[in-house]
């Protein structure tokens, strides 16, 4: 097959996703549009770019993982039920999948991966697909971006074992961290609003992501 018949089935069976997105339950069509932007075939190794739109998890390099669509979906919507966010920051950068969906919606994306190869591989890739807003970093997702801090939004696509309320320092009063919690066997995907005094979490259902480990991996 000629590239050009690649890039066409690529984008119908992309729009197929999205049809699978929304009967799934995901009801933010902006959520949708972007989905429908990004093209996730780019961001996975060529010999499973066949699969890039079933609604799976799937190997990247280093035993890390790009997200389900699915829960992609879920969490973008949760970042934009926000009162307009303009400043995101995604702990786990991995395939930059997430943050090229966030990056159709949000004006500043900054974005934290523990593996510096999968940083280059991210940042090269951005710039290859023309996503200027997304700046990203080899870091301890742990600590946050300190220097750019406050944030609207953190969310966190690895899983820590328990809340690190820590990053709530990083986050504006009203802002959102929207993280899953848990070990091998059960996690749950919580947001966490950030009041004046304290905070309150709403549970939002199961999920399964590879954990948020600390330290940094040059
Ligand atoms: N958002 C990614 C999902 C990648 S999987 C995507 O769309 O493809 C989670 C990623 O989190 C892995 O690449 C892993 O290396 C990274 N990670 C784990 N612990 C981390 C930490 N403390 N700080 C930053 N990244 C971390």
């Amino acid at each position: 097959m000629n590239a050009h018949g690649i890039g066409m089935t690529s984008e119908r069976t992309r729009h197929r996703m999205i049809d699978r997105l929304r009967v799934r339950g995901i009801g933010d069509e902006r959520v949708l549009m972007a989905m429908t932007q990004v093209p996730r075939h780019l961001f996975v190794d060529e010999a499973l770019a066949h699969r890039a739109y079933e609604d799976d998890s799937l190997p990247i390099k280093f035993g890390q993982t790009i997200s389900q669509p699915f829960v992609v979906a879920r969490m973008t919507e949760e970042v934009i039920k926000h009162n307009h966010p303009v400043k995101v920051l995604e702990l786990g950068t991995g395939s930059g999948y997430q943050a090229a969906v966030l990056a159709q919606l949000i004006d500043q994306v900054f974005s934290i991966e523990r593996i510096d190869k999968l940083t280059r591989i991210a940042r090269r890739r951005f710039i290859k697909l023309g996503y200027r807003n997304i700046r990203c970093k080899t870091g301890d997702g742990f600590k946050g971006w300190a220097t750019e801090a406050l944030f609207d939004i953190i969310i966190c696509t690895a899983a820590p074992e328990k809340v690190p309320y820590k990053l709530l320092d990083q986050l504006e009063v009203g802002g959102k961290m929207i993280l899953p919690v848990g070990d091998k066997k059960q996690q749950k995907l919580i947001a966490i609003v950030k009041e004046e005094h304290g905070c309150h979490e709403e549970m939002l259902g199961e999920v399964f992501f590879v954990p948020l480990l600390e330290g940094v991996v040059r």
